[in-house]
């Protein structure tokens, strides 16, 4: 099999990947999921909403923006082609585990 359809396979594999071994000091790092991610963000159409990870829209990516909870869809059309922004919806996923590029969502007070 090729390496990227075997990483495919894992990365996908999702009894796999909750059967992994886990150091006890990893469980902190890993506990959290894209949900509590500040760039897991809720983008509002005109008929629907839909959630999106928007790590990889440049002005979120450079931090020129912080990424707010919830972002009309004009806005995120402004930064990306609607091709990529379907490919964005179609794979984020709120219970996947948390990337390296995790930052914790501020709560309101
Ligand atoms: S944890 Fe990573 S993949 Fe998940 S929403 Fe945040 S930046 Fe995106």
């Amino acid at each position: 099999m090729k390496k990227w359809k075997l990483d495919r396979y894992y990365k996908n594999n999702y009894l796999y990947r909750s059967h992994t071994m886990m150091l006890t000091e990893m469980h902190e790092k890993t506990i959290y999921t894209c949900r509590d991610c500040q760039f897991f963000i809720k983008i509002i159409g005109r008929q629907e909403t839909k959630t999106a990870c928007v790590i990889s829209i440049p002005v979120y990516k450079k931090r020129i923006k912080i990424p707010p909870p919830e972002v009309n869809i004009y806005e995120i059309l402004k930064h990306i082609s609607a091709e990529k922004l379907m490919q964005l919806v179609e794979n984020s996923f709120p219970y996947k585990t948390a990337c390296p590029k995790f930052m914790v969502k501020k709560r309101k007070v």
